[in-house]
């Protein structure tokens, strides 16, 4: 029996959850054994128990084989001291549960294509995968701080330290997407000013002999955030470190104009994940049924794909969102002339029954 952990946070979070956990409902219908349970986190943890992230959601957390997170913050918390923000209550889960590799998709459907602030030709059809380290690099390098130096003048520094195992370790996590895509591999480093990136370059390079069938590139980080705004559709998966990802990241999901359509993955060394869309908790919307639920319920898919070995079901969800695309439907934040709007719930019931139909 295969255990999730649901955590539906704050704001929108609820909302969009709760049409994700139809489509796991859906999936156990297709005799897949699953089961699952809520539990707090974030701001909802924070005034049920004074933390945003209570020790038996941790532990509930570590006991399941993925966690299904909706989405945490909004206004009501930001006075809060910054230890007990429920910001604090994601970092804890991936600290305490070790994910290191983040998994970004960018997918543009093709119905969607005018949602982009770039030209439809060169985004429509576009689908990268962006890896990015989560748990080490300048975020997390010591020595780290805001000194005064003995002039007077204040001076910040942060450090930029990766060892190869770290390096290795997303390697191979990029490597073996990659392979199950369409094996390209960019890595993306800095590797002609920062000593740090040359190692990662080494180390993605020796990487590269125990995948002969992936084609390996590397690319300076200036020079793919500007190819990824010019010519997109170039990029299978890219491989990066922390800092990077971070801003990568983003950029290629504001290639796609919506954010409430993209998932993602944050994974350990056992294979344990935490899937959650990449937006927040949308305070200005949240209780208004007006959400998109899909970036929630596509997180499902990369669930079954990245955790549960079921990605058969996964390729069944992501076509279904297709579906109902195809047929019209559009959430406030997707819609477009011609389209027809739907809520929250109803987004959520008509991928369940175009899961349904095949
Ligand atoms: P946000 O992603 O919540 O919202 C940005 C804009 O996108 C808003 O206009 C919102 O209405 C819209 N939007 C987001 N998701 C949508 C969806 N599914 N459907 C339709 N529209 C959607 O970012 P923000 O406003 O900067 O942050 C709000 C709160 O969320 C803050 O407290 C922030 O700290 C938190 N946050 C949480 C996470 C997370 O839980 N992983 C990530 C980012 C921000």
């Amino acid at each position: 029996m295969k255990k999730i952990l649901v955590l539906p946070g704050d704001g929108i979070g609820p909302e969009i959850v709760a049409e994700a956990v139809k489509v796991l409902a859906w999936v156990r219908d297709q005799g897949m054994a699953i089961e699952w349970e809520e539990a707090l986190v974030g701001g909802a943890a924070y005034d049920e128990t004074g933390s945003p992230l209570p020790e038996e959601t941790l532990e509930k957390a570590k006991a399941a084989d993925a966690v299904l997170l909706g989405a945490v913050g909004g206004p009501k918390w930001e006075p809060l001291d910054i230890s007990v923000r429920p910001e604090k209550g994601l970092l804890g889960l991936r600290s305490g549960l070790n994910l290191f590799a983040n998994l970004r998709p960018a997918i543009l459907y093709p119905q969607l294509a005018e949602a982009s602030t770039l030209k439809p030709e060169v985004v429509a059809g576009l689908d990268i995968l962006i890896v990015r380290e989560l748990t080490g690099g300048i975020y997390f390098g010591q020595p780290r701080g805001v000194r005064t130096l003995e002039n007077g003048e204040r001076e910040g520094f942060n450090t930029l330290v990766y060892s190869e195992s770290e390096i290795r370790r997303i390697g191979r996590v990029a490597f073996e997407t990659a392979r199950r895509r369409n094996r390209r591999l960019c890595s993306v480093d800095k590797a002609n000013v920062l000593e740090c990136t040359e190692l990662w370059r080494e180390v993605m390079t020796e990487l590269a002999g125990d995948y002969p069938d992936v084609e390996l590139s590397h690319m300076y980080v200036d020079n793919a955030a500007m190819q990824l705004v010019r010519a997109p559709r170039q990029f299978d998966v890219i491989v990066t470190t922390n800092l990077f990802g971070d801003i990568l990241s983003d950029e290629a999901a504001m290639l796609t104009g919506s954010i409430g359509m993209l998932p993602s993955a944050s994974l350990n060394e056992k294979g344990q994940g935490m899937y959650e869309p990449i937006h927040g908790s949308a305070p200005d919307i949240a209780g208004q049924g007006r959400a998109n639920p899909l970036a929630t319920i596509l997180s499902v898919a990369m669930m079954l794909r990245h955790s549960l070995d079921a990605p058969e079901l996964a390729d069944r969800i992501e076509q279904a969102v297709g579906t109902v695309l195809e047929a019209g439907l559009r959430t406030p934040d997707i819609m477009q002339a011609g389209a027809k709007e739907v809520g929250t719930a109803e987004m959520g019931d008509a991928v369940v029954a175009a899961l349904m139909k095949k």
